[in-house]
């Protein structure tokens, strides 16, 4: 039997995945090579030195009640990494002080001007409350930003104080960068399905709550995962040299740096994607270099064990707030495993798609911002033990209007590429789980055609 030969470009969990479903499905003879362009393996997970301490520095955390991570947790024999958070929860910092985060809302969207009462003044109240007396059209199939559909329906605080802070954790964007239809889809579901306004559509969509917890983490960390895929894929790993070149060849493709391949599957953010697949699907290509990305930077922070942080999960900034930090995790309150650590921990966030946040600042500069505006939202102003600044250039792709057109596309214009595969954050859903599942599909495809 012929040994089968695969690369893998792109070393984040989707291009990890994808490296070891190949590895499971096609056993120990196949040839796997996994090529990386950054000096590490893991792309946005990332768990970093905080003093003494240690952290999640990109994601932190998985959607509860999706069932990827902790079944993959499963598989590599790691379920006791398996953590959930405390029932703390989140604040709203606005208008000069901190809300409870609105209940019964749709990513910050309220089903009722009841659950944002204490975020917006009476007159976007008033507005909320009367929406369902005012004409309402939508065309079934369409698509616009969230903010448009919001702000035109529930006036522009709510966008700002409750959608966007939600918004900004998940993609690093705002109501204004994210579209319906992708990011909202049981609301675009319902809103083509007759909802006569905004406020029917949001009770429609709203998810039955489930039973389990919200979210998931690691106990030490997403590099605990990333370490054992590692292993239980043992590819030849190349890193610090990227992709620049892939082309059909001899009924298989060619990779730059790898040489002749059986398949290939591409893992890496969209814009670098549509720049890889330019010759062999120009129209796929063009797709992707339409969806944008967003930069962040996460500052962790360590401080004294004396320093007493507000009996909450986080402090969401809204965007009308005048502030930098678009968020912190009070990570050693979010987390009872990290609370026996010897600092206390938590992570600034920055930066949202269209801001320069990621690339101007320096990283004395990043700290001295996350610190003051700690003290302005949770007057906490105790000089830090430790600070770590990790920059996400590019990190998350944006769902805009019209994303789900886009993603069709790419598929479309590599359906007929056998041998070649797609995959990444820009294609499911920007949430770890996605990355896994639509990763395990992207390995599954190139298994089948290679049979
Ligand atoms: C700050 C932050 C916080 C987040 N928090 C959460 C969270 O709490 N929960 C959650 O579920 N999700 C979270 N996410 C989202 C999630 O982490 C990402 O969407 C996911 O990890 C993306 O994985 P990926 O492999 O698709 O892409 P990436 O991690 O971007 O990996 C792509 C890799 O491709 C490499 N590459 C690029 N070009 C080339 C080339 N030419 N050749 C070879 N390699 C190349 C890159 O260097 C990179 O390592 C967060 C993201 C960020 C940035």
């Amino acid at each position: 039997m012929t040994v089968r030969r695969y690369a893998v470009v792109g070393g984040g969990i989707s291009g990890l995945v994808a490296a070891y479903r190949l590895r499971q499905s096609c056993g120990p003879d196949a040839e796997i090579t996994l090529v990386e362009a950054s000096s590490r393996i893991g792309g946005t997970l990332r768990t970093t030195a905080v003093g003494t301490d240690s952290l999640d520095v990109g994601a932190e955390a998985f959607i509860g009640r999706r069932p990827e991570v902790p079944a993959l947790l499963a598989e590599l024999g790691l379920s006791d990494q398996l953590v959930h958070p405390s029932s703390a929860r989140p604040l709203v910092y606005s208008g000069g002080r901190t809300h409870a985060l609105p209940l019964g809302t749709l990513m910050g969207i309220p089903s009722s001007a009841e659950s944002v009462r204490d975020l917006v003044d009476p007159e976007d109240l008033h507005f909320i409350e009367t929406e369902t007396a005012r004409p309402f059209a939508w065309t079934a199939g369409s698509d616009v930003s969230v903010a448009d559909l919001v702000g035109s329906r529930f006036g522009s605080q709510v966008v700002s104080r409750s959608v966007d802070p939600l918004l900004g954790g998940v993609y690093s964007g705002s109501a204004s960068s994210i579209g319906v239809r992708a990011a909202l889809p049981t609301l675009a579901a319902a809103l083509d399905g007759g909802a006569a306004n905004l406020t029917e559509a949001v009770l429609a969509a709203l998810p039955t709550p489930s039973p389990g917890p919200v979210f998931g983490g690691l106990r030490d960390g997403y590099a605990v995962l990333l370490d054992a895929l590692v292993a239980a894929t043992d590819a030849r790993t190349v890193v610090g040299a990227g992709v620049g070149e892939i082309r059909r060849e001899s009924g298989g493709w060619f990779v730059d740096g790898v040489g002749r391949v059986d398949g290939v599957v591409l893992a890496v953010p969209a814009p670098i994607l549509g720049r890889l697949i330019a010759e062999v699907a120009p129209a796929a290509s063009q797709a992707a270099r339409n969806i944008d990305l967003a930069s962040s930077v996460v500052v962790a922070l360590a401080f004294p064990k004396t320093t007493e942080l507000p009996q909450n999960s986080g402090i969401l900034v809204a965007t009308d707030a005048g502030l930098d930090v678009k968020a912190f995790t009070l990570s050693s309150r979010k987390w009872p495993h990290l609370e026996e650590r010897d600092a206390v921990l938590l992570r600034a966030s920055l930066g949202r798609f269209g801001d320069t946040t990621a690339s101007d600042r320096s990283d004395a500069e990043s700290i001295q911002i996350a610190l003051a505006d700690l003290a302005t939202v949770a007057n906490i102003d105790a000089q830090p033990l430790a600070a770590t600044v990790q920059r996400w250039p590019g990190g998350l792709p944006q769902y805009a209007s019209g994303h789900l057109d886009r993603v069709a596309a790419i598929e479309a214009g590599v359906a007929d590429l056998p041998g070649l595969e797609v995959t990444g954050a820009w294609q499911r859903g920007v949430g770890v789980p996605a990355c896994i599942a639509s990763a395990t599909t992207a390995a599954a495809r190139l298994i089948e055609v290679a049979r």
